[in-house]
């Protein structure tokens, strides 16, 4: 047997586990929080976390610019705020955006890395200590070492990797997630399953990632009518972000597929919300995951008690519903950005132009 797993994030799970575990945050002297413009807020995570800091004389200043899809210079100018205001540690409140912004602002505050070179893979060893608190639930960026910034040079979102990145803690309490709207709530709930499914569908899948993508499925799967009436309970959402969870420490350790490389275009050039585009297409690359390794998918659809790929794309577009509208020209362009992208080339099969080209077809139109 051949395995490495390594995922250092201290995990807290619990109702009011930031008020019950305000320890965590003497990590460091004065923290920049960074977040979105307002869910931080509207969630309550952010006066937890003011009190938390507050109880332990703990300084802070907010960063509250982080916009979706997170762009090079929104990080660069939290990382400049960071070296003025000389904070020793960082506090990512919010959804997927900004968790990345975080990690990638913790990094270059104390990296002198130039924008041309952000995306080289070479981005060293060093950042900032980070908590992370998410408030939705379904990216898992809280335990990995991941921040996918827009890049707009190569029309596309790129990732930057390193252990680094990895946050201190993770603290999840569903309580921050309950007024998330339906939409959201639905496309970050598929991104979570985007990520454990691809997981089991990527090259670097091991025995206990296996494992813990096998969990995660099934948790989800058991809320797929509650995401089809729309009509999420307060366990629904403990499950959702406890999943989430699992699909980050997934892909903390196998990277993620063609899915995610396929769906950055949906998102970079439609605004499609990127859990959303990995499930316009998730269905179609099981499918031809399934025509190359029949045993394996059915494994993970076992998960959900489902029989084919087939059945796992209806399921997919009736809790997706109506698709956006996409020309052929444009499905081209897409595919000839995604060939040699990390994700395509990481997936246990790995598509040609051709087949790429062909899964944007059968998906989109
Ligand atoms: P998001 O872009 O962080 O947030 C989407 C929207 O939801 C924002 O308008 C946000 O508002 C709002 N929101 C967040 N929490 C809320 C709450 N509790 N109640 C009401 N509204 C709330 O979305 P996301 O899907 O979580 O993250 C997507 C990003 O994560 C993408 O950039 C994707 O590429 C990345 N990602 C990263 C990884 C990784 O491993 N690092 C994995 C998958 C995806 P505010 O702006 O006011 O906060
Ligand atoms: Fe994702």
């Amino acid at each position: 047997m051949n395995l490495g797993f390594y995922m250092p994030t201290k995990v807290i799970v619990g109702k009011d586990c930031v008020r019950e575990n305000s320890y965590v945050f003497q990590i460091g002297k004065k923290a920049l929080i960074v977040t979105g413009k307002k869910s931080a807020k509207l969630s309550g995570a952010l006066d937890d976390v003011k009190n938390a800091l507050e109880k332990n004389n703990i300084e802070y200043v907010i960063f509250d610019k982080v916009m979706s899809n997170p762009t090079v210079e929104c990080v660069y100018d939290g990382a400049e705020t960071a070296m003025e205001e000389e904070v020793d540690f960082v506090i990512a409140i919010g959804g997927g955006s900004p968790m990345d912004s975080a990690k990638a602002i913790a990094l270059l505050a104390v990296s002198d890395i130039e924008r041309k070179n952000l995306f080289d893979g070479n981005i060293g060893n060093k950042a900032l200590p980070m908590i992370h608190i998410p408030t939705t639930a379904g990216t898992g960026s809280e335990v990995t070492p991941y921040a996918i910034l827009t890049n707009h040079e190569k029309q596309t979102k790129k990732s930057i990797a390193s252990p680094c990145l990895f946050p201190t803690y993770a603290l999840l309490d569903a309580k921050y997630t309950k007024n998330l709207g339906l939409a959201t709530t639905v496309n970050t709930a598929i991104d979570s399953l985007s990520h454990s499914v691809e997981g089991m569908m990527s090259k670097r899948a091991n025995i206990m990632a296996d494992v813990i993508a096998k969990e995660a499925v099934k948790i989800i799967a058991s809320t797929f009518d509650d995401l089809i009436s729309g009509e999420l309970t307060e366990d629904d959402r403990e499950k959702l972000l406890y999943a989430s969870m699992l699909g980050g420490v997934v892909i903390s350790q196998t990277k993620t597929t063609a899915v995610h490389a396929m769906g950055y275009s949906l998102t970079y050039f439609k605004n499609i919300d990127h859990g959303r585009a990995n499930g316009l297409l998730l269905g179609e690359f099981t499918k031809y995951i399934e025509r190359n390794d029949r045993d394996r998918v059915k494994e993970i659809l076992s998960c959900m008690n489902l029989d084919s790929a087939e059945e796992f794309k209806n399921i997919l577009a009736k809790i997706l519903g109506d698709k956006e509208k996409f020309e052929k020209e444009e499905l081209e362009l897409y595919a000839e950005i995604a060939q040699n992208a990390g994700g395509t080339l990481n997936s246990m099969f790995v598509p040609s132009r051709d087949e790429i080209l062909q899964i944007y077809v059968e998906s989109l139109m």
